[in-house]
């Protein structure tokens, strides 16, 4: 069966259940978040309270198992609701799919006792997570890193000390996913915790000024003898990058379906423009020009639209998917950059103006050709992995 977006697109929603969840995601995002979305990101203000809504909704924790308080939906159906996050906001879809990256390592890696103890707080509970890789002087070598987590005594605690950059929600996350090196050099000496957002001893430096979501803070966390139970480790001592890459792979396809997301936003916007605005005595949508613009901005979605699909196929039938999911964030976004340009283009001065939003889109949309390896690193990814062989 298959439901339809407004353009008439034909979407995979394997069943009545997957059906009414876009439909509620719809809703929300029609009624409560596209509304405040341009004058909350003027103001750089993050909408916390709508968080907790879609934590209400049962839309905080879809891809994971219900018997932990997620919604237990196969993983395209959680992309094509942040897919309408993220038209609405950026900021929103986006923010949950972080969240849902966050909870990825506990999800799959923790022990049964770690699970029941913290995660249906994190998918049902209003708690919001913060993913912490990235440093200061480890971006896309991220296997660089330098936050160090040494045991103290024989007493089972850790003591992480260091410094994060970049954090999505840096400062306002209840809970941190960190991954911080407790061994040799490289990527087989780190080891992922789960760290409370207010532990003693972490702190995080004011939000950067961004040229784009300055509704999402994204700031530096420092760890200054911060203590964690060696119960909130998560995987085997060693196995922290390990996990941060799987995490990774799933959270590829959360931006290629945020970039759809945006792309469609930007579209409706040129679309609904070029009927009403008139120049030579008829609608600019006459001008064959204009037309090609749309239809290419149309073109690029419903594959980036396909490709994302196909990826969570290959994820939902457990097979490996991490080649198409790389693929699919370089595609998605680079098509979210190109058709955001365009939209302004459609617009002309006013496109220019922030009468309209594609200005705020393309601002928005430069994120995620950077976000969770730059486009670079995408080819690299894909490079090797068919050197390699297989998918
Ligand atoms: C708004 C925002 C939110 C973010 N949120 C998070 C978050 O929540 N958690 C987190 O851990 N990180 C986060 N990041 C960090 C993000 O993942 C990094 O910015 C990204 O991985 C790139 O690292 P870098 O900025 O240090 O750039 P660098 O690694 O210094 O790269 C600089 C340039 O060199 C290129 N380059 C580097 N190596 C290669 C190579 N081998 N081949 C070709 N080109 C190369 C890059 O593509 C880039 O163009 C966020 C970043 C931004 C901007």
């Amino acid at each position: 069966m298959a439901d339809s977006t407004p353009d008439g697109v034909e979407r995979r929603l394997p069943t009545e259940e997957a059906r009414e969840l876009l439909a509620l995601t719809r809703d929300i995002a029609r009624r409560e978040i596209a509304p405040r979305a341009a004058e909350e990101e003027d103001a750089g203000h993050f909408p916390r309270d709508l968080f907790t809504l879609l934590s209400r909704s049962g839309l905080l924790g879809l891809p994971y198992d219900s018997e932990h308080g997620g919604g237990g939906q196969p993983y395209e159906v959680y992309l094509q609701v942040l897919e309408e996050l993220a038209a609405a906001r950026l900021t929103v879809g986006l923010g949950v799919s972080v969240h849902s990256l966050s909870c990825h390592a506990l999800a799959r890696y923790g022990t049964d006792e770690q699970r029941a103890a913290h995660l249906p707080a994190m998918l049902g509970g209003g708690l919001l997570g913060a993913y912490c890789l990235s440093e200061p002087s480890a971006g896309s070598d991220a296997a660089a890193l330098r936050t160090r987590a040494v045991r103290d005594g024989d007493g089972g605690d850790w003591v992480i000390d260091g410094t994060k950059a970049w954090i999505t929600h840096g400062g306002i996350a209840d809970f941190c996913t960190v991954m911080a090196r407790t061994g040799e050099e490289g990527p087989r000496g780190i080891t992922a915790f789960l760290v409370p957002g207010d532990a003693p001893g972490l702190s995080a430096a004011p939000p950067e000024r961004k040229m784009g979501m300055k509704g999402s803070p994204t700031a530096q966390l420092h760890f200054d003898g911060v203590r964690v139970p060696d119960a909130r480790r998560l995987g085997a001592e060693g196995q922290g990058f390990a996990i941060a890459l799987d995490a990774l792979d799933s959270g590829r396809l959360g931006i290629a379906a945020c970039a759809v997301g945006l792309g469609q936003a930007a579209l409706d916007v040129a679309l609904a423009y070029a009927v009403e605005r008139r120049q030579f005595g008829r609608p600019i949508a006459d001008f064959q020009g204009i037309r090609f613009l749309l239809a290419d901005m149309a073109t690029r979605i419903e594959a980036g639209r396909a490709l994302y699909l196909e990826a969570a196929r290959l994820r939902d039938e457990g097979r490996p998917f991490g080649r198409l999911a790389a693929m699919a964030k370089l595609f998605c976004s680079d098509a979210a950059m190109r058709i955001t340009t365009d939209a302004v283009q459609v617009l002309g001065g006013y496109g220019y103006t922030a009468d309209f939003p594609v200005e705020r889109y393309l601002r928005e949309a430069k994120m995620l050709q950077i976000v969770e390896g730059t486009n670079q690193i995408q080819r690299v990814v894909i490079s090797r992995s068919l050197l390699k062989g297989g998918r």
